[in-house]
């Protein structure tokens, strides 16, 4: 089993009527969960800032974003050195209250300025926090496995060879750890075996092991943080920060007549997106969400609700990463913290049934 359900899980939430114009209530999110097997208190709940932050959005949304998420009990703010995220002390004063996490991997277009080398992971991370305008990080990821293993046939290709990358990687978060740039650090995308690899080296030469695997994790996504992330936490105590709850969008029946203007598989860039949802699957997709749509009605929800919901009914997950492009959007989306409690078993198997996509576990496999 994941962490025992605590005072905090699930998720109970608190309404407060405000008068101010434009602003119909506040939901107080007071659900926090740990950080894996750490002492981070992370809200369930985080903010991205992929696509939207520096891009698709003006600033003065950005910054309305971070109050409302902030306003709204959301202390969880994930950035990466990829991304074009702003700076964080212009809108907030207590630094202790936030959790701001960074990801490095790709840092400039020089040979040197991207992976997981020591050099890299030291300057990527200086480099971020400057940009953001911050002492430290609370967590730092590392964004990706490093590639760059001798070549396939190789006879340096063995499996020593990545373990000496992965003890350069351990190393040097180590090093940023104790040097106050950042407090904890995870992986992002690693597989099972690397995150195990990580956590032996930490172990063998007692230095620091991750906390905290950043995955994918939606309705149509489900095997890694079903599956194999569990297993990962009951042995190593390495928690879930999930992403893309809504699969870029996909789960919000915006797409359900093709593409909308404005929308993120309308950007440039995100011809990739377009062709997803325009494929056989994305139209199958389409027809599960039109039956899905019909449970949130039921429960008096939106769409995006139900899935951000069933996100975080999977208690080994710490927190669920929202993206949003307007303050509508994360207003409706901290919603779903209302919609947890109406997920019962029931309505839970009846989700499963249109997905069908149900993983097995070794649980359901005793059962
Ligand atoms: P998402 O929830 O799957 O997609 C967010 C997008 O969906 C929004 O930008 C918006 O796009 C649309 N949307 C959101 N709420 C909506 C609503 N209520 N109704 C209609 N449309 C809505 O999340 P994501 O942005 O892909 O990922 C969230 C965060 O996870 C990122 O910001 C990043 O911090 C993290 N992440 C990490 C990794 C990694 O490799 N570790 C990878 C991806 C993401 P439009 O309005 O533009 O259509």
């Amino acid at each position: 089993m994941y962490p025992e359900p605590n005072t905090d899980s699930p998720a109970r939430l608190s309404v407060r009527q405000t008068d101010s114009p434009g602003m119909i209530y506040t939901i107080v999110l007071s659900a926090y969960r740990n950080l894996g097997k750490s002492g981070l208190r992370v809200s369930c709940l985080g903010l991205g800032t992929w696509v939207t932050f520096g891009g698709q959005i003006t600033d003065e949304i950005a910054e309305d974003l971070m109050t409302l998420a902030y306003e709204n009990g959301i202390n969880l703010f994930d950035t990466a050195e990829v991304y074009a995220a702003g700076n964080f002390s212009v809108i907030f004063h207590r630094r202790s209250s936030l959790v701001i996490t960074t990801k490095i991997y790709w840092g400039g277009k020089a040979e040197t300025e991207r992976g997981l080398s020591r050099k890299h992971i030291i300057e990527g991370l200086r480099a971020s926090l400057e940009r953001l305008q911050l002492e430290y990080v609370d967590v730092v990821f590392a964004n990706r496995p490093d590639p760059n293993t001798p070549m396939e046939g190789s006879p340096f290709n063995t499996s020593k060879s990545r373990t000496f990358i992965i003890e350069e990687t351990v190393r040097a978060m180590t090093h940023v750890i104790n040097q106050g740039m950042a407090m904890y650090w995870g992986t992002s995308r690693w597989s099972s075996m690397e995150i195990m690899e990580a956590y032996s080296v930490a172990r063998q030469f007692n230095l620091i092991p991750p906390i905290c695997e950043q995955a994918e994790y939606h309705m149509f996504q489900r095997e890694k943080v079903e599956v194999q992330l569990p297993e990962l936490y009951h042995k190593i105590g390495v928690g879930a920060m999930t992403w893309s709850p809504l699969a870029c969008g996909i789960i919000s029946g915006k797409y359900d007549c093709g593409v909308p203007p404005c929308s993120r598989a309308s950007l440039k860039g995100y011809q990739w997106l377009k062709d997803k949802i325009l494929s056989e699957e994305g139209r199958s997709q389409q027809a599960k969400l039109k039956e899905l749509q019909a449970i949130a009605e039921r429960l008096g929800c939106t769409l995006p609700q139900l899935a951000i919901a069933w996100c975080l009914r999977n208690e080994g997950v710490s927190s669920v990463l929202l993206g949003a492009s307007n303050t509508d959007q994360l207003l409706e989306n901290i919603g779903a913290i209302q919609v947890l409690p109406k997920l019962s078993s029931s309505i839970v198997h009846e989700v499963d049934s249109i997905l069908g996509n149900k993983p097995y576990t070794k649980k359901d496999y005793r059962s």
